[in-house]
């Protein structure tokens, strides 16, 4: 692993400072931290399960790490709902009460993550902005598009595991198990960077790779996101993955569902599915399928259908959309009886 320098930020401002290279305490190699990820000469670290990964495999090889898992690591309630520190550990919000009983698909989802280790290290801040776990992204032998290659690999290797949405081209999955809910549930990000505090809406956040190869949001260089800002959810919500086994791994499919009801009936829905594109998958064709009608075995039939009808898949990933199919029918079941 390449050497680096090591800040300790305690504070907002402390972290945008010692990321930014624009500062006096700036890195004397002086190039601004990429977007890409992997060219940046300084990154925040939080409980660095991801990072140091990608740092022994040379993937990302910083010049400075800046620790933020010292920033805000509370939950509160706030405007109807919670806003949720990025420094949270992912089993503290599996095990918050009101979390829980407000946003049972985010809960859900934190439950299912990795491993009681990797619940404990690993923050929500972290988990949002993992990067992709393509294999050949992560395989420092690959040059692929993401790192500056001229091609994508999984199109004609082993992609069993990759997109059967998105068009390329390149064709990762979004790997992040928590950011499929928090979209279900209409939620916010709060970041602050050289240019102060702004929040955007996680609905936007992501970006495919055809506007931004190199990373896969929108944050912009030295920004960093300080909350998940999480509004009043439906009256009923869940969440649903299906895995290869139980734990340490990450999901197939996964399909978060958030319903507003009126009584017995769909006043709207957000159905959000996970590890099917390089993105959190939004299906808002099967949200017009539940809009104004009663939940039944059908109507999530044919939700589900319409969710996958768009898919795409590779040459070695046609089961997944089954599997999806499968994720987004369970979800709107189970939160048809929340
Ligand atoms: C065996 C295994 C199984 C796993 N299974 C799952 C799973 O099922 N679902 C799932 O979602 N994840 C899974 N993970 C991934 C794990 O959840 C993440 O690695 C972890 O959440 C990362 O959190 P961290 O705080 O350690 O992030 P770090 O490693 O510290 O950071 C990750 C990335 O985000 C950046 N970063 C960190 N915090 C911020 C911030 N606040 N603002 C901006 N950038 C930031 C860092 O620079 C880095 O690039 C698994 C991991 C392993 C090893």
């Amino acid at each position: 692993m390449k050497a680096f320098t090591y800040v300790n930020a305690t504070t907002e401002k402390e972290a945008v400072a010692a990321l930014s290279p624009s500062t006096r305490d700036a890195l004397t190699s002086g190039q601004p931290a990429a977007r890409s990820g992997h060219q940046a000469s300084s990154v925040p670290m939080a409980g660095g399960m991801d990072l140091l990964g990608l740092m022994k495999d040379y993937i990302v090889s910083p010049d400075r790490i800046v620790s933020i898992k010292g920033l805000d690591q509370t939950i509160a309630a706030g405007d109807g709902g919670l806003h949720i520190g990025a420094a949270v550990k992912i089993a503290d919000l599996a095990e918050h009460a009101a979390a829980r009983k407000m946003y049972p698909a985010l809960v859900t989802a934190a439950e299912g993550v990795g491993t009681p280790q990797i619940r404990n290290m690993g923050t929500v801040g972290g988990n949002i902005m993992q990067r992709p776990r393509c294999w050949y992204f992560r395989n420092e032998e690959f040059n692929c598009l993401k790192k500056g290659g001229s091609r994508c690999f999984a199109v004609e290797g082993e992609n069993q595991f990759h997109a059967i949405f998105g068009d390329g081209p390149c064709h990762i999955v979004h790997p992040s198990s928590l950011a499929v809910p928090v979209i279900a549930y209409g939620g916010k990000f709060r970041v602050v960077g050289p240019n102060g505090a702004r929040e955007i809406d996680a609905g936007e956040f992501f970006q495919l790779p055809n506007a931004n190869l190199y990373g896969e949001t929108v944050l912009q260089p030295n920004e960093i996101i300080t909350h998940v800002i999480l509004p009043a959810p439906g009256q009923r919500s869940a969440a649903y993955e299906v895995r290869f086994k139980q734990s340490h791994d990450w999901p197939l499919a996964a399909a978060s569902v958030n319903l507003v009801m009126s009584g017995a009936t769909v006043k709207s829905a957000r159905i959000v599915m996970g590890a099917v594109a390089p993105i959190p998958w939004r299906v808002q064709a099967a949200e017009r399928v539940l809009a104004g009608k009663t939940i039944t075995d059908a109507i999530a039939t044919e939700a589900a259908n319409a969710a996958v009808a768009g898919a795409r898949p590779m040459s070695g990933n046609k089961y997944k959309i089954q599997i999806a199919k499968t994720a987004v029918k369970r979800a709107i079941l189970a939160a048809s009886r929340a």
